[in-house]
């Protein structure tokens, strides 16, 4: 916690004589519980997520993108800790060892959503733009997330590595954790996230 939360959060001093009243520390429970609720959501929908892709499929292809260095982005931090992509990734990468499932992660330099996955010509798109229309002439219109999606699906197997598994304690207790027959991937292509 920082000084500025740090002291948005204050209810009381000491040194000054003031003591915080029933109503500040209801207000400020109240908020510590909001925010645990809204954590708790997120967390179960990951898990109801992840695990359906995991039941679902058996080679699941990611984008490799620079989550750490994304965070770094203060723009961006906010935005991606919201979504969970770090969250995604790691539950999915760690599901391998119940669900037999292969997680790949294709280089992020492939230009995937800015590739027309039917002719292979290559346009910009800003990101408010949520339907790839082909600017080459070929006709392909298709939603961007399903378009990307496609031509990773399609990325050639040198743009392809193992995602690694890394496993927090709280894992452990996860609610679909099938406990002692847990075993962790042995694969490594070297670095993860
Ligand atoms: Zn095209």
């Amino acid at each position: 916690m920082d000084n500025t939360s740090h002291r948005l959060h204050q209810t009381s001093n000491r040194q000054e004589g003031i003591r915080a009243s029933n109503k500040a520390k209801q207000y400020f429970e109240q908020v510590a519980k909001s925010h645990a609720y809204i954590a708790n959501v997120r967390r179960d929908f990951l898990q109801k997520t992840t695990t359906d892709i995991s039941r679902k499929y058996y080679r699941i292809r990611i984008e490799d993108l620079n989550i750490s260095g994304m965070m770094k982005n203060e723009k961006l931090s906010e935005a991606i800790s919201t979504l969970g992509l770090y969250e995604f990734r790691r539950m999915l990468t760690y599901k391998e060892a119940f669900y037999g499932t292969k997680v790949e992660l294709v280089d992020r330099w492939i230009p995937s959503s800015k590739t027309c996955s039917k002719c292979g010509s290559v346009q910009s798109m800003t990101l408010s733009e949520r339907v790839y229309i082909c600017g080459a002439g070929c006709g392909h219109k298709m939603c961007r997330d399903l378009n990307a999606a496609i031509n990773l699906n399609n990325a050639p197997n040198h743009k392809i590595r193992a995602a690694s598994a890394k496993l927090t304690p709280t894992d452990r207790l996860g609610a679909d954790s099938p406990g002692r027959s847990r075993k962790q991937t042995p694969k490594s292509s070297g670095y993860a996230i």
